[in-house]
């Protein structure tokens, strides 16, 4: 991200700024305690040593430096120079290389390792030969970022890059081109601006479905750079892809072939990832040449507390109580320290329980040396904050994953972690907030209540000797292609030759359009006759059908939507919603009108909705025998209902009271993983008939709380189904489905690691130290059923035998600790 990297030996005193290059120099600072000496102070010192479960020592590594590509332009190397850049690292060496031979690459290296430089490098040089052809627009770039906040920052940097330049790199001409950009300089991004930085959305619904007015940019197109490309995955990465198909078929019209180059967080298999969204062959660039500092990583279980939840489970205590105790600790140790909180809310609660105790244990003053970010700042806010922890005026900070993508606090001594970020990826960006280089950093994961969570403190293997795991996407997902073939026919009528470029379904599918009206097949293809603009029915963020609009009840004001699939679980009458990590409740959920009337409010508790689940096999397409059991993967149909919901207590999880609802049944069509086991197996394994509906529905808990190691998925992306006898398969079987409309990937990785999968599961499961059941093991916070039943020792002996011929089940532990 940053161009923080002097010559050798340099970096050091620079490490951590990218945004005021020259002017932010990080003031002289005695260098921290080593991390493990600052671990000990949170741990021997106060007794807590039982809740470390597991301390890693990651060693420094050096710096590697390489020589730009030769025919990079000299004033771009020399712009670079004026900066403190004297040479590249080699990744950043290597990426420029392979982009100004044409190459289609991906850089996928650590955090704060300075990707964007090595894109911007070839892009600024490709830049200024088109601006010395003659009477030509000159070569072009379009940029696309996930978030404005992102290309915001890019704006800035490349503002500072031409200062740099002293003049020689004028004539890239950079400009944003967004929501927020003024209609009156529309027409000059148009017409003048050499690179265009905007966002899927704006391409999708702005740029595409316009493209005779954006002719001369499109002609000229050198190179499209997608930043933070991991984030495009699931549901949203699969409409991405397709919207970039619908640019590169633009292009081939209008005479270009641009180069992709795409930067990502470490994920395994990056190349693989970035051909599936470009829909083209993706050079990977991932051997990090950029120095890191020695880290010690832990992880942390908060303790069991005297609470009860639902059943009688024991409750731990939560990840943000944890949080706000160790970020007060660290702050009094004089560590300047991050804590990562999932929600607006759960930050400024750490951020206030920091405070009052940092208030009691040493004065007000000290108190305000701690913080929250809450998102949304505005870029001199977030300037001025960054200059703050820089100078050590700020001491320690609550903030939402949103900084992720905003501020830059690279250079912290320590990152808190409440609560298990979702990825690996995720996780090492974190964490990589921590450290200037050359010196110790030290980062704590929190465990949640929640049987991820709680495996990963327990199997730090699955961490640190794991690869990353690979951004899940599926492009060919006939409800993501079909609304973007109609789009593609409004640009241009499509033909023969776009089938490829498409994909398989393509042929199939437009016939199918064709029936439904949508599109009109004629001598030149098929065309795009209706009068609405195609591109508006996509909601590339969404999952297909119309959002449900959340709406303030008082203002009128749109806050933003929630896609009709989760709309009766999320925004029901009476839920308690988080949108952008603000409180509101909601007041009414019309459905006839697709609004949601909510006013923001702080309720002393959240609500989970009861929901009743049937599902059908529509087709299973591939299937594998573990012994007599078997594992399948197809398409179903799931019918839905919520019924009701619970409200529950803040931080003790305690239920308050349950309350009706008349929702209309839902249904939708996806893909499933699943598995089955014969009754004679039942049998040979002891598992008698009562016993089985609260085994399967236990194992089927704790296997979606697990598939988030496999698959880039949020637990609340794929749902389940466990029935003791199912009509269509007439045995015992366990279902887990994508909650997204034909599929997001998830449930096809599930049954493409099956073995590993339901293995980590029985083993999250048994290494449990609870006795029948807890949030760590089977327990599920979106359970339709209340957590009922559910039979811990069951679900361990069913896994058993569903797993016995697999070689799996003989690795895990074969009695249960409780
Ligand atoms: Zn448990
Ligand atoms: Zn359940």
């Amino acid at each position: 991200m940053a161009f923080n990297h002097l010559r050798p030996g340099q970096h050091d005193a620079l490490r951590g700024i990218s945004t005021g290059l020259m002017t932010d120099l990080l003031p002289m600072k005695p260098p921290p305690d080593p991390p493990a000496t600052v671990l000990d102070r949170l741990t021997e010192a106060r007794g807590r040593q039982d809740r470390l479960t597991h301390s890693e020592h990651l060693p420094a590594r050096p710096a590697r430096y390489a020589n730009w590509p030769g025919d990079l332009r000299p004033e771009v190397v020399s712009a670079i120079e004026v900066t403190g850049i004297a040479q590249p690292w080699t990744h950043q060496a290597e990426a420029a290389s392979l982009a100004l031979n044409g190459q289609n690459v991906v850089i996928a290296t650590g955090t704060a390792s300075g990707k964007s430089l090595a894109y911007l490098a070839p892009v600024l040089s490709a830049l200024l030969d088109g601006t010395e052809a003659p009477n030509g627009r000159g070569a072009t770039c379009l940029y696309l970022s996930p978030t404005k906040a992102l290309a915001a920052d890019q704006i800035r940097r490349l503002g500072e890059l031409r200062r740099a330049g002293g003049g020689t790199l004028d004539r890239v001409r950079p400009a944003a081109y967004d929501g927020d950009t003024p209609f009156q300089e529309r027409e000059w991004v148009r017409q003048y601006a050499s690179l265009v930085l905007t966002n899927p959305d704006m391409l999708h619904r702005g740029i595409l479905p316009a493209h005779t007015r954006w002719a001369s940019f499109l002609r000229a197109l050198r190179f499209v750079v997608i930043d933070e490309c991991h984030t495009y995955r699931g549901v949203f990465g699969s409409h991405v892809a397709q919207v970039l198909r619908r640019l590169r078929r633009l292009c081939a019209r209008y005479g270009s072939e641009p180069v992709f180059l795409l930067a990502s967080a470490t994920s395994a298999d990056p190349g693989r990832s970035a051909g599936r969204l470009t829909g083209l062959p993706v050079t990977e660039v991932t051997e990090d040449g950029s120095p890191r500092g020695e880290t010690v990583f832990a992880l942390w279980e908060p303790p069991l507390t005297e609470l009860h939840g639902e059943q009688g489970a024991p409750v731990r205590r939560s990840a943000t109580a944890e949080a706000a105790d160790l970020l007060a600790d660290l702050v009094l140790d004089r560590t300047r320290t991050v804590a990562f909180v999932r929600s607006r809310r759960g930050a400024e609660l750490v951020s206030v329980i920091a405070q009052e105790r940092l208030a009691e244990a040493a004065g007000p003053a000290t108190a305000r040396r701690v913080a929250a970010y809450r998102g949304g700042y505005l870029p001199e806010e977030r300037r001025a904050l960054e200059r703050a922890l820089h100078s050590g005026q700020l001491l320690g900070l609550a903030a939402t994953s949103a900084l992720e993508l905003g501020v830059d606090v690279a250079g912290l001594d320590a990152v808190l972690l409440a609560g298990y970020p979702g990825t690996r990826a995720s996780l090492w960006q974190q964490a990589g907030r921590a450290g200037r280089s050359g010196q110790g950093a030290l980062a704590i994961l929190i465990a949640r209540d929640d049987p991820l969570d709680t495996y990963l403190v327990h199997h730090p293997d699955s961490l640190f000797r794991q690869p990353v795991e690979s951004t899940v996407l599926d492009p060919d997902n006939p409800h993501v292609l079909a609304p973007h073939l109609c789009a593609a026919a409004a640009e241009l009528p499509l033909t023969d030759p776009d089938l490829d470029l498409f994909g398989p379904s393509t042929a199939l599918l437009l016939p199918q359009l064709e029936s439904r009206g949508m599109l009109r097949k004629r001598a030149g293809g098929y065309f795009w006759t209706r009068r609405e603009r195609a591109a508006d029915a996509i909601d590339i963020r969404g999952s297909g059908g119309p959002p449900i609009r959340i709406v303030e009840a008082d203002t009128g004001r749109l806050l933003g939507t929630v896609d009709t699939a989760s709309a009766h679980t999320s925004v029901h009458t009476g839920a308690v919603h988080l949108h952008q990590g603000k409180t509101y409740l909601v007041r009414e959920l019309d459905l006839e009108a697709a609004v949601a009337l909510v006013e923001e409010a702080d309720p002393p508790y959240s609500t989970v909705a009861r929901d009743t689940t049937a599902i059908t096999v529509l087709s299973t397409d591939s299937e594998v025998k573990w012994g007599e059991a078997r594992l399948c993967f197809g398409s179903v149909e799931v019918t839905n209902q919520v019924v009701s919901f619970l409200r529950r207590r803040l931080i003790t999880g305690e239920v308050l009271g349950e309350t009706r609802l008349d929702l209309p049944p839902r249904t939708l069509r996806t893909r499933a993983v699943w598995w089955c086991v014969t009754d004679e197996q039942l049998d040979a394994a002891g598992l008698l008939p009562e016993e089985l509906p609260g085994a399967a529905h236990a194992a089927e808990h704790a296997s979606i709380g697990l598939l988030p190691l496999f698959a880039t998925c949020d637990r609340w992306d794929i749902g389940g189904v466990s029935t003791p006898l199912h009509p269509d398969t007439g045995l015992p079987t366990v279902f887990v489905y994508d909650g997204h409309p034909g599929g997001a990937g998830f449930a096809e990785r599930g049954y493409q690691r099956a073995r590993e999968w339901l293995g980590a599961t029985l083993d999250a499961i048994t290494a449990c130290e609870c006795e029948r059941g807890c949030p760590s093991c089977i327990q599920s916070p979106k359970c339709g059923n209340g957590n009922d039943p559910l039979d811990k020792a069951g679900s361990i002996r069913l896994l058993r035998l569903l797993l016995a011929d697999t070689g799996v089940a003989a690795a895990a532990p074969t009695a249960p600790s409780a």
